[in-house]
């Protein structure tokens, strides 16, 4: 289940659903201490960590702070982002909710590979090779296994229409806020 730290002005109860959902179409286990902001982006984003959150950054207070006690749970928490004000285009809520449920997705399957410690090797996202590259971002196998979860998410039939229903309700949400 997901621990919401939302300071956005969206209401809490359609991003739980969406992390909730995200958190089962990932299949992590234990709870997942997720915090959102705003924005400025036009379509938002996330970022998973593998560590525990500490308490004063997910209630958006300065980090450089001594107080280092962290939240009780199990390793790997996420950060996300919704715009806060939206694109120009007609599509644009759809545009942005559909995002922020995939990426929800996208972020959830990472915190399953720091629990599960599968595809999961800083080892060898730090290997230089001997053209002195980095593995590029999106072929880590971490990624890859990410993204596949999403794909997997929009093939399973009943799984994909509650991934466009919580998108919709979401899109509904951000056009009425903006
Ligand atoms: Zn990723």
């Amino acid at each position: 289940m997901t621990r919401l730290y939302n300071h956005t002005k969206y209401p809490d109860q359609i991003l739980k659903d969406i992390l909730n959902f995200a958190a089962r179409c990932a299949g992590v286990e234990g709870d997942v201490p997720v915090k959102i902001t705003h924005c400025t982006h036009l379509r938002g984003g996330g970022e998973a960590h593998d560590n525990k959150p500490y308490l004063k950054t997910l209630k958006g207070r300065p980090t450089t702070s001594k107080d280092k006690r962290t939240l009780n749970c199990p390793r790997g928490w996420v950060g996300m982002h919704l715009p806060r004000t939206l694109g120009v285009t007609p599509q644009a809520s759809l545009v942005a909710a559909e995002w922020f449920v995939d990426v929800a997705i996208h972020e959830m399957a990472h915190v399953r590979q720091y629990r599960t410690f599968k595809f999961y090797n800083p080892a060898y996202y730090g290997r230089v090779t001997k053209g002195g590259r980095r593995v590029a971002h999106d072929k880590r196998p971490c990624e890859v296994d990410a993204n596949n979860t999403v794909d997997a998410t929009r093939e399973n039939r009943a799984r994909d229409r509650r991934r466009q229903e919580l998108a919709i309700e979401l899109a509904i949400i951000l056009e009425g806020t903006n």
